[in-house]
């Protein structure tokens, strides 16, 4: 067996901290290499004396400063890096071979691309980088050579439902029909449509099954989510947009399935546990313990399916909406929809206001080729701009 060194991008995050616990339990098996996070100086050193990563990044200056001065008084000589440029240099000179992808948002593109083009092994939680470059970014999986993982779960159970040659060669004779996201619905799937007007941040990061980052939970509660994970899962996958279905399904416990010409369903069932799905990338192909609890069928009283609904969740639409526009407009969906979420998260934009300003904003940018980084970043920043001047009109 030999030992995989791992960089991981946003360690101090929800799918960081569970990576990490699944590396601690197999210290024979990885070495980290690099952790990187934006501002949280105390969880990042104390992960630093634990895992003794060569290089650790923050996102600025003063966070750096704050950090060298904790790993000097933890006797750590972890080597300390600040900025964007610094997020890229922990991926190629860190001299790691696997890379979690576990950023929140569009910050995340520019490292994740690298380790693409690097070769790395590509551990995808961080599909709002996928979704913004769509093409690009498969391209420079390809041009590097290295392995493509999806941990979102619902990928990451398409990917193990799908025959092992399917995702570098989508051919018909392998009889793929249909991938089927399963969706929990959120907190709001049954609450009144008149009551959501006045809903809370806190209402919206109490997700029923799942524990994620505020931003995911607020995209699973109006299922812009489930749409940046249509997209995520055309790129990945390589099927038409008709043949990627949405099922509500409240249990989270099949998480997605694949329906074959022959009339076979196949799916993956397991705990709402992200570690499944992380020790299934980190180990690939070989399956490893990942500390989840064993799935008991017996114990649940029922697993349900039902199709979602549009007009509570009008989020769903504009992802499928810019999906069929294809082009640069994914990216515009998915920085006004980043916009919109913080906006939301600190108390400057009443809930249902969300997918009012990302309709906006794409109406008003218009579809154009997203085939370089440049032409992305610029559509990124315009959409940014009209989405934050739309929050100041409302
Ligand atoms: P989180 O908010 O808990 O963690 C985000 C991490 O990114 C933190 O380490 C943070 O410090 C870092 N970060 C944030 N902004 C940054 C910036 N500008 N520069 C550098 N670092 C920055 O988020 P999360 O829930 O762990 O989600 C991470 C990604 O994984 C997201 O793209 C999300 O959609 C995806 N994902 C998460 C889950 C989950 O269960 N949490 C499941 C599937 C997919
Ligand atoms: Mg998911």
């Amino acid at each position: 067996m030999s030992v995989r060194h791992v960089a991981i991008l946003g360690s101090t995050g929800s799918i960081g901290v569970n990576t990490l616990d699944v590396i601690r339990a197999h210290p024979d098996r990885f070495k980290v290499t690099a952790l990187t996070a934006g501002k949280q100086v105390e969880r990042l050193a104390e992960q630093c004396a634990e895992f003794n990563p060569a290089i650790a990044v923050v996102s600025d200056a003063d966070s750096a400063t704050r950090l060298s001065k904790l790993l000097l008084d933890k006797k750590i000589n972890t080597q300390v890096l600040h900025g964007p440029d610094a997020l890229v240099v922990a991926i190629t000179e860190s001299n790691c071979d696997t890379v979690m992808a576990a950023i929140v948002g569009a910050a995340g593109l520019v490292p994740t691309l690298a380790a693409a083009k690097a070769g790395k092994r590509v551990l995808l939680a961080n599909k709002e980088a996928l979704v913004m470059s769509g093409n690009l970014f498969m391209q420079a999986m390809k041009d590097g050579g290295g392995e493509l993982l999806p941990i979102d779960s619902e990928h990451n159970a398409i990917f193990q439902c799908l025959p092992g040659q399917f995702s570098k060669n989508p051919n018909p004779s392998l009889g793929v029909e249909e991938l089927w996201l399963t969706a929990s619905g959120g907190p709001f799937r049954n609450k009144p449509i008149e009551e959501l007007a006045a809903i809370t941040p806190e209402q919206a990061c109490a997700h029923p099954n799942w524990v994620m980052g505020r931003k995911i939970s607020v995209d699973s509660a109006t299922m812009m989510n489930k749409g940046l994970e249509v997209i995520e899962a055309f790129w990945l996958f390589g099927l038409p947009l008709e043949k990627i279905k949405v099922l509500i399904h409240p249990q989270s416990v099949v998480h997605s399935m694949v329906r074959y010409r022959d009339g076979s369903v196949l799916a993956q069932l397991g705990q709402p546990d992200m570690r499944t799905p992380i020790a299934y990338g980190l180990a690939w192909p070989e399956r490893i313990e990942a500390g989840v609890d064993p799935l008991s069928l017996t114990q649940l009283a029922t697993l349900s399916f039902s199709e979602p609904d549009l007009l509570r969740f009008p989020c769903l639409s504009l992802a499928f909406y810019a999906a069929r526009a294809g082009g640069n407009a994914p990216t515009v969906l998915n920085a006004a929809n980043e916009i919109a979420v913080a906006a939301f998260l600190d108390h400057g934009l009443p809930y249902l206001q969300i997918p009012v300003v990302v309709e906006k904003t794409l109406n008003a940018i218009s579809v154009a080729g997203a085939d370089s980084i440049e032409l992305i970043l610029d559509t990124d920043m315009r959409a940014r701009l009209l989405a934050k001047e739309f929050i100041c009109k409302l």
